[in-house]
C-alpha cells in the first residue's frame, strides 16, 4: 500500500465534506472506517507502529472504495473493509479480537442496509474468522436479526462457514493486556467494580480497537458495520454495543449511517447510533451536529468513545472524547486520508 498517500492529519470532532459529492446526486459514493477509540498518544507510539496502522487502514478504504467504484453496493464495501481489519492483529476484532476473563475470544458484529432497515448480528461466537461475513449472512439468509454463541456457530456451518480453532485469535500483545488486567481487577473488590458505572475508569487503561466501516453506494445506498471482541477481561456473557442495532451500529438512507466504539454499556444505554440518526430526522440535525450532540451526552453520562458517521449527502463526522480514534475516509480525489490522534 506504499503507492497510496497517508496523510495524517491530527484532528479533533473533524467534519468533511466530500468535494465531489453533490445533494440531489446519487452517483457519488463515499466510505468512513474507524479502528477504535481510546488512549492512543503519539507518545505511546512507534513510529514503525504509526506506519502499520495507517497503512492496514489505508488498505481497508482501498479495497472498500475500490468495489464502490465498480458499482458494487455499500454492503459489499462495508463487509470487503471490516474483514480486511478483522485479518489483521492490530485491531480487536477477529485475529487481533481481546480476551475474556477466562482466556477465551467472544466476537460480536453487526451490518445494517440503510435501504430496508434489514440487519444482522452475531454475538459471543468463538470460532468465526469473520465475524461481519456472518453477520451479513444473518441478515440476508435468515429472518432474525441476531444470533449468538453456540447457535450462530451451528447456522455458520449450515451456510457453509467453516470453524476456526480458538487458538487462531491467540496473539501475545492481548494475552498480555488480559494478565496486566486481571492482576488489576485482583487488587479492587466488587463494590468498586459497581462503582463503575457511576465513575468509569478514566481512559488511561482504555484501548478499544473494534472497527467500524459506513459506506454509500453509487445507488444512493447507505451500509453500516462494526465488529469486535468487545473488553479485555469481560466475563459472564457480557455482550456490547456492536452486535446492538441502534447501540453501535445503524444505517437509514433518511438519515445517515453511524458505527461506534468505546464504552459499550454507555452506547447500549444511550442507543447512540439510533440516537444520531433521530437527531437528524426529528429534529433535522446536520450528521456532525447530530453526532456532536450524542457523543456529548456519552461524555456527561462517563462513558469514553466515539463514531464515525456519514449522511446520505455524503458528509461525514468522526467525534470522540478519548484521546485518539483510528479512523480514515477517502477523499473527493480517490486518496485515502487516514488520522490518529486527537491534536
Ligand atoms: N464497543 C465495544 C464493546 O463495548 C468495545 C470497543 O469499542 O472496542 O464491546
Amino acid at each position: 500500500m506504499k503507492h497510496f498517500k497517508i496523510i495524517l492529519i491530527l484532528f479533533f470532532g473533524l467534519s468533511i465534506h466530500l468535494p465531489s459529492f453533490t445533494q440531489g446526486h446519487r452517483d457519488k459514493i463515499g466510505i468512513v472506517i474507524h479502528g477504535g477509540a481510546g488512549t492512543i498518544l503519539k507518545s505511546n507510539m512507534t513510529p514503525e507502529l504509526e506506519k502499520e496502522y495507517s497503512e492496514k487502514l489505508a488498505e481497508a478504504l482501498h479495497e472498500g472504495y475500490g468495489i464502490l467504484k465498480n458499482s458494487g453496493t455499500s454492503i459489499e464495501a462495508v463487509e470487503a473493509t471490516l474483514r480486511i481489519m478483522e485479518d489483521s492483529p492490530l485491531f480487536n476484532a477477529g485475529k487481533g479480537a481481546v480476551f475474556t476473563h477466562e482466556g477465551t475470544n467472544e466476537l460480536d458484529a453487526s451490518i445494517m442496509d440503510g435501504r430496508t432497515l434489514n440487519a444482522g448480528a452475531v454475538a459471543a461466537v468463538k470460532h468465526i474468522k469473520n465475524p461481519i461475513t456472518l453477520a451479513k449472512i444473518v441478515m440476508e439468509k435468515s429472518w432474525h436479526v441476531m444470533l449468538a454463541g453456540d447457535g450462530a456457530e451451528k447456522f455458520a456451518q449450515e451456510q457453509g462457514i467453516p470453524l476456526v480453532p480458538s487458538d487462531y485469535f491467540y496473539t501475545e500483545r492481548r494475552w498480555k493486556q488480559l494478565q496486566q488486567l486481571i492482576d488489576k481487577d485482583s487488587r479492587h473488590d466488587d463494590s468498586l467494580k459497581l462503582e463503575k458505572k457511576k465513575n468509569p475508569p478514566n481512559d488511561t487503561i482504555k484501548e478499544h480497537g473494534t472497527v467500524g466501516c459506513v459506506a454509500i453506494d453509487k445507488f444512493g445506498n447507505i451500509a453500516a458495520g462494526t465488529s469486535t471482541g468487545g473488553m479485555t477481561n469481560k466475563r459472564f456473557g457480557r455482550i456490547g454495543d456492536s452486535p446492538i442495532i441502534g447501540a453501535g451500529n445503524y444505517a437509514n438512507n433518511k438519515t445517515c449511517g453511524v458505527s461506534g466504539t468505546g464504552d459499550g454499556e454507555y452506547f447500549i444505554r444511550l442507543n447512540v447510533a439510533k440516537d444520531i440518526s433521530d437527531l437528524m430526522e426529528y429534529r433535522n440535525m446536520s450528521v456532525k451536529e447530530a453526532a456532536e450532540t450524542v457523543i456529548n451526552k456519552l461524555t456527561k453520562l462517563g462513558g469514553t468513545g466515539g463514531v464515525i458517521a456519514l449522511d446520505i449527502n455524503g458528509n461525514i463526522a468522526m467525534p470522540f472524547n478519548t484521546s485518539g480514534m483510528y479512523r480514515g475516509y477517502i477523499d473527493g480525489n480517490g486518496k485515502p486520508i487516514v488520522m490518529i490522534y486527537k491534536e
